[in-house]
């Protein structure tokens, strides 16, 4: 019953995520009554217009969130998704805004990220409610519109007071579940830089956000005299840095000054050890140019307490745990300000840990070389256990539909599931699946949204039924 109900739906499944596709919602700077930015907020306005006509109770939270609730009962049991998506980028062979279906396969930034999950959610619900099944508790949709900008939008929701659920998942990741994910802290450093002596570093700058290793960077170097130039751009031709590392010297030989460009490799904050962090590269480099006092410290004391290493050994950090693995430690973006030098840090650290443990260490070490702190944020870990009734329930569910053992996963961290209690990331992506999420040509097989419509309406059953 509940099956066919769902198979049904499918042609209305599809308009309703090309519906929501076609609202470009990257995003952006404050405008009023949009907090994230006019496309977010037109997104989220549509799809609680959606829900209502479906038949929901619905609710704007602060014009960054909404949810959209069905059912009856004194606890609630909630899907969380986002409606925000990341800029289409270049190299589209469909209109990233145009919800195309070809070949079996619907099209458009934010169709697996997170839009469609979301609208896949709302159908599950209204078909475990239309096929008569008693339920105790009450079902509810939330959505914000700020998940990748940093999630501010739930802990809207939390702090308004808005209800929290008894149980949930985030279908905003990978199939089956995942249940454990990392702490994670992002730090500002910074150390005087004043440029003192003949050769001196004038502008330096490197690197996209602070959970992205960085795969470039820049310095300019003011130079006394061509022989100094010459001698930085021998220096540049023997150096010899790990593989995917590279440090180029532009200079014409003649001008006052030089540019060094060092490369590594970009990976993403969570895996730093797949990339090639550049400014350890630079600054490898530049500790053998004998650049003076503030400037020479700088670099020697970056490659000392960090340098090629992913794994905060130096720093007095290093540890793990068998549940999720070994911290890890990503510099993401370094520039000049005010006479300092300026740099992120982004820890992952293991979920059996307490921030403490991880913070104690680090701020020892930083204190003794002379590293400032100049901002932290910090988002604690997660850890459902396996014997709970919620990873139990969507175990059922998973393996009901797919026929599949449900095992395990730990991530990085960083899903909807850490901004409140009870709710782990389930899908919605199967494994071994690549549909190009942040990439171009974004697409999601629409066999695979029905499956994951099917699985979302036996977890809603399982985790608000008896
Ligand atoms: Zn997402």
């Amino acid at each position: 019953m509940l099956s066919s109900k769902i198979d049904s739906m499918k042609n209305d499944i599809v308009v309703a995520i090309q519906g929501c596709l076609r609202i470009p919602s990257v995003g952006g700077d404050p405008v009023e009554g949009a907090p994230y930015g006019a496309g977010p907020r037109r997104s989220l306005d549509w799809t609680l217009a959606f829900a209502e006509k479906m038949g929901f109770r619905t609710k704007n939270v602060d014009n960054v969130a909404g949810w959209a609730e069905m059912g009856e009962g004194p606890e609630m049991v909630a899907v969380l998704g986002h409606l925000d998506v990341v800029p289409e980028g270049d190299g589209w062979s469909v209109d990233p805004w145009g919800g195309e279906l070809k070949d079996g396969m619907l099209y458009g930034r934010g169709v697996i990220d997170n839009k469609g999950p979301v609208m896949i959610a709302l159908f599950a619900a209204k078909a475990v409610f239309d096929s008569g099944m008693k339920l105790k508790r009450r079902v509810r949709v939330i959505f914000g519109t700020n998940e990748e900008r940093g999630s501010k939008c739930m802990k809207r929701y939390v702090e308004a007071g808005e209800e929290l659920p008894v149980a949930g998942f985030t279908p905003d990741a990978e199939y089956p579940i995942i249940n454990a994910e990392k702490g994670i802290l992002t730090y500002t450093l910074s150390m005087p830089f004043t440029p003192s002596g003949g050769m001196r570093v004038l502008s330096l700058s490197g690197g996209v956000a602070s959970n992205v290793v960085m795969a470039e960077v820049r310095a300019e170097v003011a130079i006394p005299d061509p022989e100094c130039g010459r001698r930085i751009a021998d220096a540049a031709t023997a150096w010899k840095g790990p593989e995917g590392g590279s440090v180029k010297v532009d200079w014409d030989g003649s001008g006052d000054r030089v540019t060094v460009v060092a490369k590594g490799r970009p990976a993403h904050g969570s895996t730093p050890e797949k990339g090639v962090n550049a400014l350890a590269c630079l600054s490898d480099f530049m500790s053998g140019l004998r650049l003076r006092d503030e400037q020479g410290d700088f670099f020697r004391a970056f490659s000392r307490l960090v340098g090629f290493e992913t794994d905060g050994r130096s720093l007095g950090i290093a540890m793990g745990d068998e549940v999720s693995g070994p911290l890890t430690a990503c510099v993401g973006v370094v520039g000049l300000n005010a006479g300092r030098v300026r740099f992120t840090l982004n820890i992952r650290y293991p979920v059996t840990v307490s921030e403490d443990a991880v913070t104690g260490p680090l701020l020892r070490a930083l204190a003794e070389g002379g590293v400032s702190v100049d901002g932290a944020e910090s988002a604690a870990p997660l850890f459902v256990p396996p014997e709970s009734r919620l990873v139990k329930a969507l175990q059922k569910a998973y393996s009901d539909v797919t026929g599949e053992e449900a095992g395990l996963l730990a991530i990085g961290g960083g899903t909807y599931a850490k901004s409140m209690p009870n709710v782990v990331a389930f899908g919605p992506v199967f494994p071994g699946q690549s549909y190009r999420v942040h990439e171009e040509d974004e697409r999601w097989a629409v066999d695979d949204i029905m499956k994951n419509a099917h699985i979302m309406a036996r977890a809603i059953v399982e985790l608000a039924g008896e």
